[in-house]
């Protein structure tokens, strides 16, 4: 595994916590919107800086006072053997872990589950599962995110949902058949997409959703789910 960024203190990214962010190189998926093009490109990858685990670990225990909790996010985390290891680590020098995933590796997902190596899960719902394969490449195998999503909700351990909304690519009937596959889930928040630094730089020039349409969908939407918010 290699580290290709840290944030160091982050109080939104981890719900309820004081967090840090450390960023995994690598992913298994290359969504054109993605905006971490330096963990997902080959060619960016190999000039993006590394931070060793030993420079990492160094910055946990000095910070133990002031943080509670690190995120795990990519690129895809899930795409290295050594997760469990990272994440057990992690938790020995007393934080909480919370995982960022595309849902692509449910075997890692449950196995880091049950030796409650994680706490909290964040996984992004990128489309309805008829679009994945579509828009994201053959390659991807939407049973398996179909398995991360049947893990998550047998609530072992606490977890959202997400999806960024991004206009040409998502409507709101295409989220309407999200809600319609991950109903009765704990949390869904629907985020507005940012046009900056895309894989595909089409993206950056398309404008966002008006944040009135969010909320419209949001309020249609919700009956499915304990909470659903717009972020
Ligand atoms: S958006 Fe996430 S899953 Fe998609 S390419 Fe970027 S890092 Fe990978």
């Amino acid at each position: 595994m290699q580290i290709g960024g840290l944030q160091k203190i982050t109080l939104i990214d981890y719900p309820g916590r004081i967090a840090a962010t450390v960023f995994l190189i690598g992913c298994d998926f290359k969504c054109p919107w993605c905006y971490s093009s330096e963990l997902v490109l080959p060619e960016k990858i190999k000039k993006q800086p590394r931070i060793s685990q030993k420079e990492f670990f160094k910055f946990l225990k000095e910070r133990k006072e002031l943080l509670e909790g690190a995120t795990i996010c990519g690129g895809e985390p899930s795409i290295n053997k050594d997760l469990p290891q990272f994440c057990k680590k992690i938790k020995k020098a007393g934080y909480l872990v919370k995982l960022d995933t595309n849902g692509s590796n449910p075997k890692m997902l449950k196995k880091l589950i049950d030796e409650k190596l994680i706490d909290y899960v964040a996984m992004d719902i990128k489309l309805p599962r008829e679009k994945y394969q579509k828009i994201l490449g053959r390659k991807i195998k939407i049973e398996d995110i179909e398995k991360s999503v049947k893990i998550l909700k047998e609530g072992k351990v606490d977890y959202e949902f997400r999806t960024t909304v991004v206009p040409t690519i998502l409507t709101k009937e295409d989220i309407l058949e999200i809600a319609k596959w991950i109903r009765g889930a704990k949390k869904y928040f629907l985020q507005n997409f940012k046009p900056e630094k895309t894989i595909d730089p089409k993206f950056e020039k398309i404008k966002p959703y008006p944040q009135e349409y969010l909320l419209e969908i949001q309020k249609a939407i919700s009956p499915f789910f304990e909470v659903c918010q717009v972020r």
